[in-house]
């Protein structure tokens, strides 16, 4: 089959790769029908998130159900599901815990018994290193999906492909970030990064009471799309201090809540972050700072933009004193995606609006170009491995 294999950092390419087999009665193998690049992917492509072997790519996908494993009760051949995508068998402790991306069993099969018994080997990720499992991921003709009774959702057949892809990442990421704050209503969100996951935030933001809904980008047509599909009020910290529109927007006191939907920043290299991280130059905590001044006092600060390294002159006394509560991690879909499935059948939310290219699987490594570089007003890439 094809498949968008990662070689090594700015190196992804369409590749010819052996089929996905059923290993265990649990898996299914499903024909992906659409599957997406995450900003999450770009990390990977930059080499911020390390892999050191060819890895097929892809966490954010949806197929029809092709071959059944013989322990799979769900599901069968010819079912349409989206899959979340963090792997879960639903049943240790953290799957019945409400924390599915943190599956003790999820990483067993890379790493076999004793890798259960070490934090260092939390939970396992489609396509996203060995770090999270080495599975293979969906940007492909094909992929395996273990423990498919437990997280694959059969697809309303009112909805296309696109109206149901977002449900596999972006919209529960979103949506996290802004459950996290637990909105009684009438609140000021500021959200940093308008990208496919800032979009989704933005619109979790309204569907969960905000009176006001704030997107920061530096990028202007980043912003000029949140205006057009979520009707926000967009700063750009090009252009103004960013933190003291946010205050002088609240009467001084701050945004209420404020959502990191950047991490650190794809286009640049593993090492220049560390150096940036122990100097504490402006770099990639340049917007949790933000987050954290532009907050008010009791306010709530989530992070879905994915951080991987460690820095110091954290501000912990700016949090201490303001009181903010932060709540942070890769977004617990299956806690969430049965409610999102029903705003989206029921057209209570849109979210195909944020795609900009639909492309055939085949020309994947162009997708990541524009999606990185950010050419050609590119907010979100579809592959499809049938067109
Ligand atoms: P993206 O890279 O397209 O979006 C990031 C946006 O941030 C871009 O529009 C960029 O212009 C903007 N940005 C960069 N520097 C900025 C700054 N200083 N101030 C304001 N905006 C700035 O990616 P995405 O798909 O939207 O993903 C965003 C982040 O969310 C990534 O770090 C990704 O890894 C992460 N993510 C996390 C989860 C999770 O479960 N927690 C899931 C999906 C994605
Ligand atoms: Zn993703």
């Amino acid at each position: 089959m094809k498949a968008a294999v990662f070689h090594k950092p700015g190196d992804i390419s369409v590749d010819t790769v052996d089929d996905p087999r059923i290993l265990h009665p649990g898996d299914v193998i499903l024909k992906v029908t659409s599957t997406a690049i995450c900003g999450s992917d770009l990390h990977i492509l930059s080499g911020g998130v390390p892999q050191t072997t060819d890895l097929i790519m892809g966490h954010e996908f949806m197929g029809i159900v092709e071959e059944v494993g013989s322990g799979v009760t769900k599901l069968k051949r010819g079912d349409r599901v989206v899959v979340p995508f963090p792997i879960a068998c639903g049943s240790c402790f953290f799957c019945t815990h409400g924390a599915s991306p943190h599956c003790e069993n999820s990483n067993y099969e890379h790493y076999g018994p004793e890798g259960n018994l070490t934090d260092k080997k939390g939970g396992a990720l489609y396509g996203y290193t060995d770090l999270y499992g080495g599975y293979s991921g969906g940007q492909a003709e094909y992929v395996r999906v273990p423990y498919a009774d437990i997280s694959p959702r059969v697809v309303p057949d009112n909805l296309t492909d696109e109206q149901a892809l977002f449900l596999t990442d972006i919209f529960p990421t979103g949506w996290s970030a802004i459950d996290w704050a637990q909105l009684k209503g009438g609140e000021v969100v500021a959200i940093f990064g308008s990208g496919p996951v800032g979009l989704m935030a933005q619109k979790a933001a309204w569907l969960n009471g905000a009176s006001r809904v704030i997107a920061i980008d530096v990028v202007d047509y980043r912003l000029e799309k949140a205006k057009a599909v979520n009707n926000v009020e967009t700063l750009n910290p090009n252009n103004v201090d960013v933190v003291e529109a946010i205050r002088q927007k609240t009467g001084g006191r701050g945004a209420d809540v404020c959502v990191d939907a950047v991490g650190f920043e794809p286009d640049r290299s593993f090492m220049d972050r560390v150096k940036s991280a122990v100097n504490f130059e402006v770099g990639s905590m340049k917007v949790l700072d933000m987050c954290f001044e532009a907050v008010r006092r009791a306010g709530t600060v989530s992070i879905v933009g994915v951080y991987g390294s460690p820095y110091d002159n954290f501000p912990l006394f700016r949090m201490f004193d303001k009181g903010i509560t932060v709540k942070q991690g890769q977004a617990p879909v299956l806690n969430y995606i049965d409610h999102l499935i029903e705003l989206v059948r029921d057209g209570k939310v849109v979210l195909d609006d944020i795609i900009s290219h639909t492309l055939p699987l085949t020309e994947a490594a162009k997708g990541y170009e524009i999606f990185q570089k950010k050419q050609d007003d590119c907010t979100k890439v579809v592959l499809k491995p049938g067109l």
